[in-house]
């Protein structure tokens, strides 16, 4: 993209004038904003419509990343980045007296999203248009994103973010595309021309609008697309209703529609098995179908080709209605044969499986499914009976087996079996997560479809989390080793002979400094909390869960107040202790988590006694954008999951990229991560997955026998409930129980010694200047493996079968 700082500077102002009516001089924060995106939107529109015009000309297959979640954050910088004019941008504001990061506060984080599972689908996005991979987003445009979290007295507490308040700048509303979606009513079978015909009766019919936004590749001027479903009623108010005035019953339809994309389910890892959630499921998927084939119809194409020019990728089995309603549209609408349409849906979708934990595995209630989606059931019923048939005839199963991968079973439609039935491929997320599917959670239907199964770690994209959230490093890196790894992460490794460059290191060591300024500087404003920038920034930032074991990190945070009460004196580098991160509404204990990590805060932050050696952070509202403030100020990144159960993790790459050094239990990506660095940059502890499983399996652990005979431990869990941290004695209860009656499901006080001594070994390797710089350079050197542009290559050759760069 090519424009001089003059012509930018007349554009922008012109600009000003023409969309906003202002001029510099009373223009506020918003109209400078908007009048930027403006001209950002001219150039990326223009490319927008070349881009779906060669995807049309050239036929190439295209790929459509079906999510309920999109967790983008902000637009505007990286839409100037990847366009190649932010430079030019920034200096040509500047000499209006305008600062670029200012007004890009002005945007709000499009937080369609609960964490990893919804920024994996936002990195994938940029990914597959950066290098050249025709492939869309479908999603749900949720009038409410994530709920915005404040801290009130120590407490969570809830508000709604509203998100479009001032417009979406980005997006443009389709109104002439939006598609019909149909829910309840029943289905009666016909018999026409030799054919059995089923047809939609009595429906409650709802309007899927699509908003599309573009996304912009890096420096090649592609542009695809991302597409949200919105929901409307068909006719807005009943008029007859209205007339004999029954006001509010005459909007019931208008309600009923809106209540579908008004909010997304702030749970992670976790499935409520409620109606509205299985309405909004069908509602994108539906709607997204409906737009894909009708767009394929336009190709000339023969509907036998299908799954030669479409894939549709399914991010966890929330979009797994895919497969019935692909079904239904090719057996009902296009008058296939189920055979055949069995072979197009089979070989058009495929399914990445992101958790193993069983409060996460999508399961309806029959009666609830059927009545709300008639004809889709009879389907699921159909493909279900044809599956059993074949376990037990080609495959011989006994009943049990049967049972356990039926997709319909113990009165449940089961949602992981059917999109494991109904695709091509089945992915997990990182390689121990993807045995453990194989060998464990998943080994029947490993046993009779091996072909299926395959691993694809996770990945993020490196331009949002080095190139735009760590500007400072990222011209070191291109001062030392040339701009090439922009485009190919992987030349990130040439860093690695700059290994013993002492000025490097000193460098890597200042700009961290320089982040950790910044960082401090916002934790001052936000907080009044004084933080030392040479303490060590030790950060623990992700949801709040019980299996990401925030309690582990606050327990020891606990137990080294008490030795420092105890000694003072006691010779430890400073350490600030930064918690960021959200609990489910509805999770008592993660929000319990939340007020302990603050009663702590508070109490070791006022205490005199220990000289500022240790300050704790809570800070609020985590998001995408505080993460790229968090993550390039961070020494430390905790990543201490129980091991199994964090599928992969995508913070700990974050970090990894930015030069923190990890502590980590060997789970997720975390083991991949230690493979490419080597053991001896990053500190790991902890049971391995085996130790995990043969102590779990001998019922043979008793977190009380811990309890009882370490001293250190005995008293960081009676402090708990001893009204040492608040008046409330019960106040913290829960988790004491948890720990010790409920005995410790996911193994904090079995962790806590190897934990201990990690966090012994960090301070004893950040003690050595030189070689924590070295460290930190390793891991940035061996970072561009964990791009998500190595994920999407993978993608594209190992599953989807598409063109990229
Ligand atoms: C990367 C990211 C996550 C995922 O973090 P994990 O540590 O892998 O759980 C969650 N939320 C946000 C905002 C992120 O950027």
């Amino acid at each position: 993209m090519n424009i001089t700082k003059s012509e930018f500077k007349e554009k922008y102002l012109k600009l000003l004038q023409t969309v906003r009516g202002k001029n510099i001089n009373d223009a506020t924060k918003l109209d400078k904003y908007l009048a930027l995106c403006s001209l950002v939107k001219e150039y990326i529109y223009t490319n927008w419509v070349k881009t779906n015009e060669e995807y049309i000309k050239e036929g190439k297959k295209q790929v459509h990343y079906f999510s309920m979640e999109f967790l983008m954050g902000k637009l505007l910088v990286s839409n100037l980045i990847n366009l190649g004019i932010k430079d030019i941008c920034e200096r040509g504001l500047s000499e209006l007296g305008i600062n670029l990061s200012e007004i890009e506060e002005v945007e709000v984080d499009m937080g369609l999203g609960n964490g990893g599972l919804g920024r994996l689908a936002a990195c994938f996005l940029d990914s597959m248009a950066s290098i050249d991979v025709p492939g869309h987003g479908c999603g749900i445009r949720y009038n409410y994103g994530l709920f915005k979290q404040r801290i009130v007295d120590g407490y969570q507490v809830e508000c709604p973010d509203n998100w479009l308040e001032n417009e979406n700048i980005w997006e443009i509303k389709r109104k002439d595309e939006s598609v019909e979606v149909k829910f309840y009513g029943n289905v009666i079978m016909k018999y026409e021309n030799n054919r059995l015909s089923f047809v939609h009766e009595n429906y409650e019919s709802v309007i899927a609008t699509p908003y599309d936004i573009p996304i912009v590749g890096y420096h090649n001027s592609r542009v695809n697309t991302l597409r949200l479903w919105s929901a409307s009623a068909e006719d807005e108010f009943d008029y007859e209703l209205f007339s004999s005035g029954e006001y509010v019953k005459a909007f019931e339809n208008k309600h009923k529609a809106d209540a579908i994309c008004n909010l997304l389910y702030p749970n992670d890892n976790c499935e409520q098995g409620r109606i509205l959630r299985l309405k909004q499921e069908y509602f994108f998927v539906c709607a997204g179908i409906k737009s894909i084939v009708r767009n394929y119809k336009k190709t000339g194409n023969s509907i036998y080709d299908f799954s030669k020019y479409v894939s549709i990728h399914i991010n966890d089995t929330h979009p797994a209605l895919a497969v019935p309603e692909l079904m239904r549209v090719l057996v009902d609408e296009e008058n296939l044969d189920w055979d055949e349409a069995w072979e197009i849906t089979k070989n058009t979708i495929s399914y990445t499986n992101h958790t193993i934990m069983s409060e996460a595995l999508e399961k309806w209630n029959v009666e609830l499914f059927q009545s709300l989606l008639p004809r889709i059931y009879m389907i699921v019923e159909e493909i279900n009976r044809r599956f059993c048939k074949e376990l037990i005839e080609n495959h011989h199963l006994d009943q049990n087996k049967i049972r356990n991968m039926s997709i319909i079973s113990d009165n449940l439609v089961k949602m992981a079996n059917l999109a494991i039935v109904g695709s091509y491929s089945v992915n997990g997320v990182a390689q121990l997560h993807t045995e453990i599917l194989k060998k464990k959670e998943l080994n029947d239907f490993y046993s009779i479809y091996p072909y299926k199964f395959n691993n694809k770690t996770n990945g993020i994209t490196h331009r949002r989390w080095l190139l735009k959230c760590n500007p400072l490093l990222s011209e070191l890196i291109t001062e030392t080793i040339g701009s090439e790894w922009i485009y190919d992460p992987m030349r990130l490794i040439d860093l690695l002979k700059y290994k013993d460059d002492k000025s490097l290191q000193e460098r890597i060591y200042n700009i961290k400094r320089k982040n950790k300024d910044n960082l401090a500087r916002i934790i001052k404003d936000k907080y009044s909390i004084d933080i030392d920038t040479d303490s060590i920034f030790d950060v623990h930032i992700k949801r709040i869960h019980e299996y990401k074991r925030q309690t582990l990190n606050i327990f020891h945070v606990m137990y080294l107040y008490n030795i420092l009460l105890e000694n003072p004196n006691l010779d430890i580098t400073p350490r600030t202790f930064i918690f960021s991160g959200k609990a489910a509404p509805g999770y008592y204990m993660a929000k319990k988590i939340i007020k302990l990590i603050n009663s702590v805060a508070y109490k070791i932050n006022n205490d005199k006694r220990i000289k500022d050696k240790i300050k704790v952070v809570f800070m609020e509202n985590y998001g995408v954008s505080l993460a790229e403030n968090i993550i390039p100020a961070s020494n430390v990144s905790e990543q201490i999951s129980t091991t199994t159960k964090e599928a992969s993790g995508t913070g700990n790459m974050k970090f990894m990229m930015n030069g923190a050094i990890t502590i980590a239990t060997l789970d997720g990506a975390n083991i991949e991560i230690a493979k490419a660095i080597g053991e001896e940059n990053i500190v790991l502890f902890g049971l391995k997955a085996k130790e995990f499983y043969e102590l779990s399996n001998s019922g043979k652990y008793n977190s009380k026998d811990i309890y009882n005979n370490d001293i250190r431990i005995n008293k960081v869990i009676s402090s708990l409930i001893d009204g040492s941290l608040v008046d409330d004695r019960n106040e913290f209860y829960s988790i004491y129980d948890s720990v010790l009656y409920g005995n410790d499901p996911y193994f904090v006080l079995k962790d806590f010694e190897a934990y201990s001594k990690a966090h012994q070994q960090i301070d004893v390797l950040y003690k050595n200047q030189s070689k924590w710089s070295e460290m930190s350079l390793v891991n940035i050197a061996h970072s561009g493996i964990f791009s998500s542009d190595n994920t999407i290559y993978e993608y594209a050759k190992g599953i989807w079968n598409v063109d990229h760069s």
